[in-house]
């Protein structure tokens, strides 16, 4: 909407294999031939383990469609066992990485600093953060959501500059709509998204946020992704299982 161009990103969690991998975007790579590229951008993000050969398949066959990670350590390098950089993502070809995602928040303990300086490892690094923001089920029946995204946005983008800020993603993903099947709806969907991109409004101005996309998250599929998209301020869906399936996800790639 209003001239911004849908992104659809799926994000595989920590499914699929090495090979399964591979198939998988064989299989969209045939399923979404280059026109469908004029209106709607792609992204795959699989676990780190699939990037490298992902990477491989993307830029030897040119495929349009690009690939990204699913979290980064806030360090460029040192003693972090586990942890993946920015720099290494950013050799891995990698043009998004997701931050904050609800699980992360949740299963790891991430906070609003700890996401806030993994936004500006993405961003010295070359990396587009797609920043995920969302309510647990009590703040939304408490009335809450609106003020706990816009809290967590804020949070996030702390010392985050406007030219920075402009080449970002958002995703609003709603904790209980998450792998649940329990969809928000449109106008759910509508009125954070609308909120949040108020927010950088008021932090940055108009023109970053007419710029940056703002994406919905929770149970999306190919029946519902349509009415979320044709919300004026969501401008695409961050995509957890109906990512895994080929068909499914290239069906839901090819909305507009
Ligand atoms: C997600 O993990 O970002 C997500 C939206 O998952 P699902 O589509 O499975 O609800």
């Amino acid at each position: 909407p209003a001239g911004r161009k849908p992104l659809i990103a799926g994000n595989w969690k920590m499914n699929l294999n090495h090979l399964e991998a591979i198939g998988l975007v064989q299989k969209l790579a045939f399923a979404l031939p280059e026109k469908y590229y004029a209106k709607v951008d792609v992204a795959v993000i699989p676990p780190f383990t699939d990037i490298r050969s992902i990477q491989t398949m993307i830029d030897g066959d040119r495929l349009h469609m690009v690939h990204g990670a699913q979290d980064l350590s806030p360090h460029d390098s040192g003693a972090y066992t586990g942890d993946v950089s920015g720099a290494m993502l950013a050799k891995l070809g990698c043009t998004y990485v997701v931050i904050g995602h609800s699980e992360r928040r949740e299963i790891h303990g991430e906070d609003d600093a700890l996401v806030n300086a993994k936004v500006q490892a993405a961003v010295k690094n070359g990396l587009t953060p797609i920043l995920c923001v969302g309510e647990g089920l009590d703040v939304r029946e408490a009335g809450d959501h609106v003020q706990h995204c816009t809290d967590q946005l804020r949070g996030a983008l702390k010392k985050v500059t406007a030219d920075q800020a402009a080449s970002f993603v958002l995703a609003y993903e709603p904790v209980w709509a998450i792998g649940t099947g329990r969809v928000a709806s449109a106008a759910d969907a509508q009125e954070v998204c609308a909120a949040l991109r108020q927010t950088l409004r008021e932090l940055y101005g108009d023109d970053v946020a007419a710029r940056v996309r703002v994406l919905y998250g929770g149970s999306v599929k190919s029946s519902n992704v349509a009415e979320i998209v044709a919300q004026g301020d969501v401008d695409g869906a961050l995509v957890g299982g109906a990512s895994l399936d080929a068909d499914e996800f290239a069906k839901l790639c090819a909305i507009s």
